[in-house]
């Protein structure tokens, strides 16, 4: 944890994870003034590492730019990080797929109701082990009504405001019939954008496709490692709008044989099905080739099996 105040950020400590003291007008508690982090560490050959931290350092930065919030500096996150997870390494199971979850967090703490950014901040990491998180064939119900982020909005940030724009949507799933929700641009309401928690990709004649980035989609780091290994294993791939009728018709038509979502939580997850109440339509191969091929290079990477040849790793000295 570490706190700023006065202009400056303290030195992070180490504390006994428990309830926070904050003020009932604390800023962030009515402005939603917060940003975030999703980041994993691995036992990764015979240590432990975490996957590109210093990506989530930088996008916490943006987010916290983007709330008008002093970003925490890069050698500070990276302490907190290396810090926790040093000290719960010995949580972190032992099977493939499994690893430590990990939250660096940020938030306005000034007691103030006033509409106007806070003077003090609180950082602070928690880690939790977390499973072989494989939600498995996933359906997705195309969203035409919520957006998740604004045009000119906050979707290209992690702050917590986005997610709690696609609560409603997430909470309407089970009865609709779908495991998670595909956003579609804010602007034109007609391109894919993401999920709610994942990019989204799709596998064409062989030909990988992604939403480019516009604005409202979250950089994902995953799809940049994904972006990065695709290519290198010779796979074709371009980012551009993808018209989500135009996808639909081409799942029909076979065209579109897989699609797949991929995030630290999710690592890369097949989709079965894309839809919405009147009409569902299934993927041919779920999960399909590429998804798998890329998947399992990508956790051969993160576990220590593959070479590190983009220099992904980061290992924490564990005592
Ligand atoms: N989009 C959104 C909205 C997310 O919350 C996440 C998870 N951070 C992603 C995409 C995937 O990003 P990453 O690969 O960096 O986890």
């Amino acid at each position: 944890r570490a706190r700023y105040q006065d202009g400056c950020w303290s030195d992070g400590e180490l504390v006994p994870y428990g309830p926070l003291a904050l003020d009932p007008a604390a800023k962030v508690l009515h402005y939603a003034q917060s940003c975030f982090e999703g980041m994993k560490a691995y036992r990764c050959g015979s240590g432990v590492g975490l996957f590109r931290p210093e990506r989530n350092a930088q996008r916490m930065a943006h987010s916290a730019r983007r709330l008008c919030m002093p970003p925490v500096p890069e050698s500070l996150f990276l302490s907190a990080v290396e810090t926790v997870v040093a000290h719960c390494a010995n949580l972190i199971p032992g099977s493939s797929g499994e690893s430590l979850y990990v939250r660096p967090f940020l938030m306005g703490t000034q007691p103030d109701l006033a509409v106007t950014a806070s003077k003090a901040y609180e950082f602070y990491v928690i880690a939790s082990p977390s499973e072989a998180y494989h939600p498995g064939n996933m359906r997705l119900w195309v969203e035409r009504e919520d957006s998740r982020a604004a045009v000119g909005g906050t979707g290209d940030a992690k702050v917590g405001g986005n997610y709690a724009a696609s609560l409603l949507s997430i909470a309407q799933l089970r009865e609709r019939g779908y495991d998670q929700s595909l956003w579609l641009n804010p602007g034109n309401r007609h391109t894919v954008d993401e999920l709610s928690g994942m990019n989204f990709f799709a596998v064409m004649d062989g030909v990988l496709h992604t939403p480019a980035l516009n604005g409202s989609i979250l950089e994902g780091i995953t799809r940049d490692s994904i972006l990065t290994l695709a290519r290198d294993l010779g796979i074709e791939v371009h980012e551009r709008e993808i018209d989500i009728d135009d996808l639909l018709a081409l799942v029909a038509s076979g065209t579109c044989s897989e699609a797949f979502a991929c995030g630290t939580a999710a690592i890369v997850s097949p989709i079965s099905e894309l839809g919405d109440s009147e009409q569902r339509y299934r993927l041919a191969q779920a999960p399909g080739p590429v998804a798998q091929q890329l998947r399992a290079a990508l956790l051969d990477i993160q576990e220590g099996r593959a070479e590190d040849r983009f220099g992904w790793m980061h290992m924490v000295q564990v005592a």
